[in-house]
């Protein structure tokens, strides 16, 4: 994605960001989020294309207060990427540069953009290809909370795609670190990915706060959105969407879920669960039915028998087949007949 560059995209000056000059030179704006542009730029010494993200941080524009706020957030952003980076499903941050006025984070180069904008292109995805990045997506946060870090604001325009159409998550702006047991009260994220308890916490002062699981509850609507080509939550006043999320009221709605497996409607149901302590954990999710097939090549050498039993031990019921795309795949069902 290219876009128009504004007058208020100009580069920054010189003298700021002297050292990120030198190193690099750069292009094209091919990203923008709340305070920050994200450009293409070419490592001098190499040719290589990597993507800037620039933060302004002038007085001009923020209260001093708000200016700290600013740098604050970036230093734990920062820390954060170079904590994760070399996961296959995380951004790699290659480079950071702190001027007075600009802060720079260099990154992979995510030629194919945001999955928000190929999802909006394919209008909706087949469970195969929805299968392959929400696996690649649950790894990636699996890792994050293995580590102690919440992301808070996974969204299709937060995962982008490399050449090759694999996934990267991207965007720490709101993650951070939470140890076990400790408690979040802060109202962040984008609203309809937002998880209940969050909600709940903002509107009650003895709401006990929330923790990972908010994670998980972002990645049921993002699988939802995915298959649907929409939001499970929607509605055209705000207010109304926050009372749908918080009473996890959603529907498989026909035409677009009349041909969709009942397995995948059974792991959204289990990731949209209103009560977080009830929700799917990431590590959970990836044992789910749903990402039993396609597991590279090697169950597919099995006989049905080695199949059943490689199969991990997991909290789920047996399920039909209904996949599309997988009929070379043995179910539970036939599993169950071929074991008597
Ligand atoms: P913000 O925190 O302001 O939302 P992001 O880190 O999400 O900023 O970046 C904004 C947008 O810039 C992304 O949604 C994406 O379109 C683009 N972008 C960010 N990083 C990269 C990258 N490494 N490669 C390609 N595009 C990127
Ligand atoms: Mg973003």
């Amino acid at each position: 994605m290219t876009l128009d560059v504004g007058p208020e995209d100009e580069l920054p000056d010189w003298a700021a960001a002297k050292e990120f000059y030198q190193k690099y030179d750069p292009k094209d704006v091919i990203g923008r989020g709340v305070s920050s542009v994200v450009r293409r730029c070419v490592h001098r010494a190499t040719g290589h294309e990597f993507a800037v993200k620039i933060m302004e941080v002038t007085a001009e524009r923020l209260s001093p207060e708000q200016l700290e706020e600013v740098r604050e957030a970036t230093r734990r952003e920062t820390h954060i990427l170079r904590q994760v980076a070399g996961h296959p499903h995380i951004i790699t941050l290659i480079d950071s540069y702190e001027s007075s006025s600009f802060m720079f984070l260099v990154f992979d180069l995510m030629r194919k953009g945001e999955l928000f904008d190929y999802l909006t292109e394919k209008v909706a995805l087949s469970e195969k290809e929805t299968r392959s990045i929400m696996r690649s997506l649950l790894e990636a946060v699996s890792f994050l909370h293995a580590n102690n870090i919440v992301h808070r604001d996974l969204k299709p325009e937060n995962i982008l795609l490399d050449d090759n159409m694999q996934i990267r998550l991207s965007d720490f702006g709101f993650s951070c670190h939470l140890e076990p047991g400790e408690k979040l009260r802060e109202l962040c994220g984008t609203p309809g990915y937002l998880a209940p308890e969050i909600l709940k916490c903002s509107m009650d002062e003895t709401h006990p706060g929330y923790g990972k699981e908010v994670d998980l509850w972002a990645c049921g609507v993002i699988l939802f959105t995915l298959l649907a080509g929409s939001p499970p939550f929607w509605h055209r006043r705000q207010i109304l969407m926050l009372r749908m999320i918080m009473e996890g009221q959603y529907q498989f709605s026909s035409p677009e879920w009349d041909d969709r497996s009942s397995t995948v409607k059974d792991l959204i149901s289990r990731l949209l669960q209103v009560d977080p302590e009830a929700r799917l954990t990431a590590e959970q999710a990836l044992q789910h039915p749903f990402f039993e097939r396609c597991e590279g090549s090697q169950p597919w050498n099995l006989t049905p028998r080695q199949r059943f039993r490689h199969r991990p031990p997991g909290p789920f019921p047996i399920m039909g087949p209904e996949e599309e795309g997988d009929s070379a795949a043995i179910t539970e069902d036939e599993a169950v007949l071929v074991l008597g």
